[in-house]
């Protein structure tokens, strides 16, 4: 599955990892993390990811 970057922090979004400390199971996919979900480390928002290539 395609990973995530965040282009603040350089956070990586796994989806076969999801973020489990905010509610995010394992294996979901990025499109389909809610729209109010946030950066666990910088708080940006959905829209300042990209892609990992
Ligand atoms: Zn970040």
């Amino acid at each position: 599955m395609q990973k995530y970057v965040c282009k603040v922090c350089g956070y990586v979004y796994d989806p076969e990892e999801g973020d489990p400390d905010s509610g995010i199971e394992a294996g979901t996919p990025f499109e389909q993390i809610p729209d109010d979900w946030c950066c666990p480390v910088c708080g940006v928002s959905k829209e300042d990811f990209e892609p990992e290539n």
